[in-house]
Order: C-alpha cells, then sequence, then structure tokens
C-alpha cells in the first residue's frame, strides 16, 4: 500500500478527459488499495484518480463510520431535486463552499470485484459524495459549480505548499469567470 500524493487545483491533471477502465484486474485493486489509503491518510471521504494524477474514471467513497469501496466507470443515471450544501474538497485545501447539489443521485458503476452496482443516495453525504466524485473523473470541481465568489470561504492556513499562488490565481480565475456570468 502507498499513500499517493494529492494533486491541488492548478494541476491540469484534474481538468483532463479520464480513460474507462476496461479491465478490473489486480492493477486496477491495487490502486484501489492505495487510494483508500491515501483517502484516510488526508481525512477524505472520497477521492478520484485523477486527485493522485491518474486520469482513470475510478473513484473511491469512504463515509464515517462505513466500509469504504470504490466505483469503477461510475456514471450518474438519475438526478432528482436540488439542496445546497457545504462542500470541500482534499485538491482545493483550506477552503468550503456552498454549492447546489441533488436531493437523490443513482450511480451505476463497477465495484471493485468488476460487479455491476447501483447506488442511489437521498439527502446525505453519499449523495453529495456520489457527485462530486463523479465530477472528478469528468474534470470538474466543486468550485465550479459557486455561483457567486462569496459562495466560498477560508477556512484554515494551508500550510507550507509552495504552490499555493498559482493555485490561487486558478481559483481567482474561477470565480471571476462566475461572477462575470451573474
Ligand atoms: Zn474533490
Amino acid at each position: 500500500m502507498t499513500i499517493r500524493p494529492i494533486r491541488y487545483l492548478g494541476d491540469p491533471v484534474l481538468r483532463l478527459p479520464t480513460r474507462r477502465v476496461r479491465r478490473v484486474n489486480s492493477d486496477i485493486q491495487l490502486l484501489v488499495t492505495d487510494m483508500i489509503e491515501s483517502m484516510y491518510a488526508t481525512n477524505g471521504v472520497g477521492l478520484a484518480a485523477p486527485q493522485i494524477g491518474i486520469s482513470l474514471k475510478l473513484v473511491v467513497i469512504g463515509m464515517p463510520d462505513e466500509n469504504p469501496f470504490a466505483l469503477i466507470n461510475p456514471e450518474i443515471t438519475k438526478r432528482e431535486g436540488t439542496r445546497v450544501v457545504s462542500e470541500g474538497c482534499l485538491s482545493v485545501p483550506g477552503y468550503s463552499g456552498s454549492v447546489t447539489r441533488s436531493e437523490r443521485v443513482t450511480v451505476r458503476a463497477l465495484s471493485a470485484k468488476g460487479e455491476r452496482v447501483h447506488i442511489t443516495s437521498e439527502n446525505d453525504l453519499l449523495a453529495q459524495a456520489l457527485e462530486h466524485e463523479t465530477d472528478h473523473v469528468n474534470g470538474l470541481l466543486y468550485v465550479d459549480h459557486l455561483n457567486v465568489a462569496s459562495d466560498i470561504r477560508y477556512m484554515h492556513p494551508r500550510g507550507d505548499d509552495q504552490s499555493d499562488d498559482e493555485d490561487m490565481e486558478e481559483l481567482d480565475d474561477n470565480l471571476v469567470e462566475k461572477s462575470n456570468r451573474e
């Protein structure tokens, strides 16, 4: 098991198109194990492959006090209702934003054993995570869903990462674009 470093906003890999997983083999299962470790190492409840620099349609989710699981080639097949939720992302550390998500979400995917799964969740953290992580494999981040700049808040100092300025420039650009659209 290896903890993989997290890629941050500003890293192009977060925006690249991802490839479908063709075969759920031992390489993929090893990657799933690494992703789960990496997710827990950063106290996340979800992690998508692009966040560790791998352009594959693969995510892991680990709700508090529940067993973590992988979703391979996840696709949202149904969305119903809307609700405003507070959201953060391991790739945008230190920030939290208000975004509009669905009340009820259904995802179709393969499990880490290669079995077809359908998951439906409603009005909870899992529903939010299903949309957030599926966004990641489509090159989207939650900051893309912000309506106005005031929808995002800086929560705590980010530490000693040297690429702070560049990352925050992309965040600023995102918000400026959104504001212009208002
Ligand atoms: Zn994220």
